[in-house]
């Protein structure tokens, strides 16, 4: 099996368990794909308002939530995202979920809004950094995803990119070792 721990397209695949993000739930149960309800920091207004009921409700019948997050460059002002954020980690501490994480140039805040919650499965995906970046976050308790690299722990991803996860595989050079343990990982994401 291959493992997409991050993906937008819902489509299923022969070989292939993904876990997709979408702000809506699908209609319907799709083979081998996993959801994650996602409140992008890039769609987020510009004031706070607490999480409608629907969400709410949305989450409980989620895998996941994500991809949820901050975003320095894009967005609403970042005490805005913090307060989304807070109140994405206040829901998925209450239901026990676990969480995809998007974060740009705010890794401090990141760590400080986590800090709280340290019983929460997190991920956080599309990671770009060097070794002490990477070492500062998994030590945090994240799981790194990313298209290009197979960080020590992490999972691989597609995202929104028009690429298959087993072109992913490959140019990562994942092993059949490796894939077992990919496989373990992305379970033990989701299920805890
Ligand atoms: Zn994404």
């Amino acid at each position: 099996m291959f493992c997409d721990f991050h993906t937008h397209n819902a489509k299923p695949a022969e070989q292939v368990l993904k876990l997709l993000s979408a702000a809506e739930l699908p209609e319907e149960d799709l083979p081998g794909v996993f959801f994650a309800l996602e409140l992008h920091p890039w769609n987020l207004p510009e004031s706070f308002t607490e999480l409608p009921e629907n969400f709410l409700n949305q989450i409980r019948q989620a895998d996941a939530i994500g991809e949820v997050g901050l975003d320095r460059l894009q967005g609403p002002a970042m005490d805005i995202q913090r307060q989304y954020l807070r109140a994405v980690l206040e829901a998925a501490a209450d239901c026990g979920k676990p969480v995809v994480f998007h974060c740009v140039r705010a890794y401090p805040e990141l760590l400080a809004e986590i800090k709280p919650f340290p019983q929460i499965r997190k991920m956080l995906h599309g990671f770009q950094g060097n070794e002490e970046k990477a070492k500062m976050l998994t030590d945090a308790g994240f799981l790194l995803t990313s298209r290009q690299t197979l960080y020590p722990g992490g999972g691989l991803e597609t995202d929104a990119v028009h690429l298959s996860i087993q072109e992913v595989y490959d140019s990562c050079k994942v092993t059949e070792e490796i894939s077992v343990e990919l496989e373990d990982r992305f379970f033990r994401f989701l299920k805890g």
